[in-house]
């Protein structure tokens, strides 16, 4: 499989160096030469398969001609060692439960199959690798636990100081080892600043072999498309589909519009944001205006200028009336999430999170615009536990840890502090 840039479709990369480089030169971002589109025989028998099944048959299309089947196999089967079961809440919608991976959010799928491939690409080579990742708070901590020890390997983390949870900080800043936590006095934009500075910062570029974990690495997309078909797999196939996806960088909407070009049946993908509302807004207006990010309670979708929206537009050809034949898009507020966490566990006891409750708005708006004659499916995106404070407060209720995280906050912080400047960054890294 060749890789091109989304700004320059004549050259083409390996896959070696689309996942190793992270970005192309050209400020583009990486796409596949093609989407495979899986036999049909594969969506007819797709209700008895399993997740690991489902990410075999998604991996070897993509990968089969790089990695040998054996390899696919074990990267896929160690990165995928939990469930993603999907839980009806009531007649028309289901919550698909994507935090049942080690650091709790679906950022686990992304961040353990990146880990795994790249270990795979530099197994033969001596060079020490940097990993470079901003987080809005879930990112980091999936990414540091799934390279957390592996050889020629350092994870160097930024986040925002103060706007991540506190469990979520201590996720970042309590392993140690071969990952470096650095709290930088800003916000997640311009922690992505940073890390997109430092890419194409020259003297980094030869002095520091730099990789970005960001969704904007093409090996993070394509485990997430695992996960829309296993869903799928999980109905009954009687009605179309429709999935409320809870968003800020967009790379886990991306990949779903990758599953339904790789063949899956989808009637519509609902973009459901908080008030970061730029895909939203969008969609309405066809103008894409990058805003800075504002603060809220679904903390890990405050991103004001969402990175993967650069493939979104190459997938449908930068036209707004193409991509809102496949999206639609609603924003919320703090408030409306709040009582749509309240309204969800009065009626059906379930706990969710605040980016679970954004999906659950957008789904129930889409469905009161367009009916609901299809199956809703809503990504639950992190475990409420996560957010304990927050869930805590608006159910008024205890939750109790979870064991990893229960772990990650008796840990003690240890953290770099750094202005949101790239010459600190730089003379950092180097
Ligand atoms: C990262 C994250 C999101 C947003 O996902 P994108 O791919 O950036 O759109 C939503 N919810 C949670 C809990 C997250 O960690």
């Amino acid at each position: 499989m060749k890789f091109y840039s989304t700004k320059n479709n004549t050259a083409a990369y390996s896959l070696r160096d689309a996942v190793l480089k992270g970005l192309p030169d050209d400020k583009g971002l990486f796409m596949p030469a093609s989407i495979p589109v899986l036999p049909a025989a594969f969506l007819e028998r797709i209700h008895g398969s399993n997740l690991v099944e489902i990410a075999l048959e998604v991996t070897s299309a993509f990968l089969k001609d790089d990695i040998q089947q054996d390899q696919i196999h074990r990267i896929v089967s160690e990165a995928i060692n939990f469930e993603a079961p999907l839980v009806t809440l009531n007649e028309r919608f289901s919550v698909l439960e994507l935090f049942h991976g080690p650091t709790l959010a679906f950022k686990d799928f992304g961040a353990r199959f990146m880990a795994r491939l790249i270990s795979h690409l530099i197994r033969d080579s001596k060079q020490k690798i940097t990993i470079l990742v901003a987080t809005s708070g879930d990112t980091g901590s999936a990414v540091a636990n799934g390279f957390y020890g592996v050889e020629g390997i350092d994870v160097v983390i930024l986040y925002p100081s103060g706007m991540v949870s506190r469990l979520q900080e201590q996720q970042l800043t309590t392993l140690n080892g071969n990952i470096t936590a650095l709290e930088v006095q800003g916000t997640f934009d311009d922690c992505q600043r940073m890390v997109k500075e430092a890419f194409m910062d020259p003297d980094l570029r030869a002095g520091r072999n730099l990789t970005s974990a960001n969704s904007i690495n093409i090996s993070r997309l394509i485990p997430q498309s695992f996960y829309y078909f296993h869903a799928y797999a999980q109905l009954d196939g009687s009605r179309p589909v429709v999935f409320s996806v809870p968003s800020g960088n967009f790379g886990n909407l991306t990949a779903g519009i990758l599953a339904k070009r790789m063949g899956l049946p989808v009637k519509k993908f609902v973009a459901s944001t908080n008030v970061n509302s730029i895909v939203p807004d969008y969609l309405k207006s066809g103008i894409f205006q990058p805003a800075p990010s504002v603060q809220t309670i679904s903390n890990a979708m405050d991103v004001g200028n969402p990175s993967n929206f650069e493939r979104m537009l190459h997938l449908y050809r930068r036209s707004a009336d193409e991509m809102r034949k496949d999206i639609s898009g609603y924003s919320f507020t703090d408030p409306q999430t709040r009582e749509m966490m309240k309204k969800v566990y009065r009626d059906s006891g379930y706990i969710l999170d605040p980016h679970g409750a954004v999906g659950v708005l957008g789904m129930e708006k889409y469905m009161s615009e367009y009916g609901n004659d299809a199956a809703g499916i809503v990504l639950e995106t992190a475990h409420p536990a996560k957010f304990k404070e927050v869930v805590e407060d608006v159910l008024e209720i205890k939750i109790d840890l979870p064991e990893p995280l229960a772990a990650a906050a008796a840990g003690t912080k240890n953290a770099v502090l750094m202005k949101n400047d790239f010459t600190e960054l730089k003379s950092f890294l180097m």
